[in-house]
């Protein structure tokens, strides 16, 4: 058998579903291959990271990033050109008198 179908089926084992292999051939390639051991300690590090992060978190950061930048633009001060000024209310209501 390959490396890569005991790694196949060791993340399988670490994911809790079958194997399709007896555990102890798994054990037996891990104890004289030492590449594989390695990718089991790399892979069960890998799973530890990602269970302590909640799966909401990224996506919920993201869209408040999303909201603060539109916020921060959209609203405040109404911007030029919406308050009239001088200069109207001038035209065509002077020469009648
Ligand atoms: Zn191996």
């Amino acid at each position: 058998m390959r490396c890569a179908q005991f790694r196949t089926a060791l993340s399988a084992r670490l994911d809790g579903e079958p194997t399709g292999l007896p555990d102890r051939r798994l054990d037996k390639h891990l104890a004289r291959c030492e590449a594989c051991r390695g990718w089991q300690e790399q892979a069960e590090r890998l799973r530890g990271r990602t269970a302590g992060v909640d799966p909401d978190g990224p996506s919920a950061a993201w869209s408040t990033n999303l909201l603060a930048s539109l916020g921060g633009r959209g609203s405040g001060a109404g911007g030029p050109g919406v308050t009239g000024g001088p200069g109207q209310g001038d035209d065509g209501s002077g020469p009648e008198r």
